[in-house]
């Protein structure tokens, strides 16, 4: 799925940069709610864990936060594709704070009603009694993180809910909701090909029309990362990992819900508009302790990164003191920027498209080592056509060998 060209009403020199792919790359607002009932130790997520949170006082921050980026990257009243509320636990948001946010976007930009506005919740019952008044506040697409069918691997998981609990508040999201998504988690250490094949033909009999589906990563900081340190975790082996990965693209294709991405898999029309916009390189803010933002900044026409400070309370004492609470501001050279198109364009199946990313980062020779290119096309990981460049199945599973091997 694609949004509308989100053009903003003065236009600029900035405004033609919104295509990469020769689709619309959109324009979204992602806003970081970094708290959790409790840390899960495959996480590196900014996500922390308080007695008592004041809600209000962090929503109230954030809209001053989003307004001071509307002031910096000049977006006022440009037409929204997508608002995502990500963490952490947007879940745990009490609806009044969400609809606070969504009121000050709306007043900032300009919202449609056609406009994707997701939170990710998790399955419990706490938190499915407020999916009506999250309904209610403006939300329409919500992503469960559901992780596993199986109370065993949730324990494993850390995760707060049973199978039991997620299935009955998946099927009361998809009866208030238009669109659900839901999360799940594969090659967890000792799962059998088979036991994943068994549980991914249950997930796919859910009727979500969209399912992101990850592989278990060590990430350095986790618990999971110190036990597997001290040899009290063991990791499933590469090559199971990749056939329980094949396995799912082959499932997944096969039941309507191709992968659109390595990780998430659509039925035609139902991708996320938002994470599109991130894999198309296009504009979103963000908002919130530890939230990124990138887009092609109005005045300068560069692209501009910008990142949170990732600690609650110092992100509100600067956004308190100067309006947001920003560590790191940076304009993108065009080496930069090729990369994060190359690198985040390949993820998807419709690939990049080479020509426009030299129109914006200069010419190819400086960023694509085109020698090799046509070197790992030759041995079937990537596939090019026109100026159209895409990964093949087999590259992905060797995906960043092959990306690191073709930028300059
Ligand atoms: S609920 Fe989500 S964000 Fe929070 S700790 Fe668990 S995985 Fe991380």
């Amino acid at each position: 799925m694609t949004g509308k060209p989100g053009k903003t009403p003065s236009d600029s020199k900035a405004a033609d940069h919104h295509h990469l792919n020769g689709l619309s790359s959109g324009f979204g607002v992602y806003i970081h709610w970094p708290f959790c009932h409790k840390k899960c130790p495959y996480c590196d997520f900014n996500s922390h864990v308080r007695d008592e949170i004041d809600q209000s006082g962090f929503g109230q921050a954030i809209i001053t936060e989003l307004k001071t980026m509307a002031d910096i990257s000049g977006f006022h009243r440009r037409p929204l594709d997508s608002v995502f509320f990500g963490g952490g636990t947007p879940s745990l948001m009490e609806a009044e704070v969400v609809g606070h946010i969504l009121k000050a976007i709306a007043s900032l930009f300009s919202l449609s009603d056609d406009c994707e506005i997701t939170l990710e919740a998790n399955p419990t019952f706490l938190e499915a009694e407020r999916l009506y008044a999250f309904h209610d506040q403006g939300i329409n697409r919500l992503s469960l993180g559901i992780q596993s069918l199986k109370d065993d691997q949730l324990a494993f998981l850390g995760r707060q809910h049973s199978a039991t609990e997620a299935r009955t508040v998946l099927s009361k999201a998809q009866n208030i909701f238009p669109r659900v998504s839901a999360d799940f988690i594969y090659a967890l250490p000792d799962q059998e090909l088979n036991e994943w094949q068994q549980q991914l033909s249950q997930i796919l009999d859910l009727g979500c029309d969209h399912l992101s589906l990850y592989q278990l990563t060590l990430e350095q900081g986790t618990a999971f990362y110190s036990l597997a340190k001290r040899g009290r975790l063991t990791m499933l082996d590469d090559t199971m990992a990749l056939d329980q990965f094949l396995l799912t693209q082959e499932m997944c294709q096969n039941r309507g819900l191709p992968a659109y991405e390595v990780s998430n898999h659509a039925k035609s029309g139902q991708e996320s508009r938002h994470n599109l916009i991130y894999w198309r390189g296009g504009d979103w803010l963000g908002a919130g302790p530890g939230a990124i933002g990138r887009f092609w900044h109005q005045a300068t026409g560069k692209r501009m990164e910008t990142r949170a400070r990732k600690d609650p309370d110092a992100w509100r004492e600067d956004v308190n003191k100067q309006g947001h609470g920003l560590s790191h501001q940076h304009d993108e050279d065009a080496a930069e920027f090729a990369s994060e198109a190359v690198m985040m364009g390949l993820r998807l199946r419709e690939g990049i498209d080479l020509n426009l990313i030299e129109t914006l980062a200069g010419p190819r020779s400086e960023w694509l080592n085109s020698d090799e290119v046509m070197h790992l096309c030759r041995h079937g990981l990537l596939a090019l056509q026109e100026d159209c460049l895409t990964m093949t199945d087999d590259g992905k599973t060797v995906m960043n060998t092959v990306i690191g091997r073709i930028l300059k």
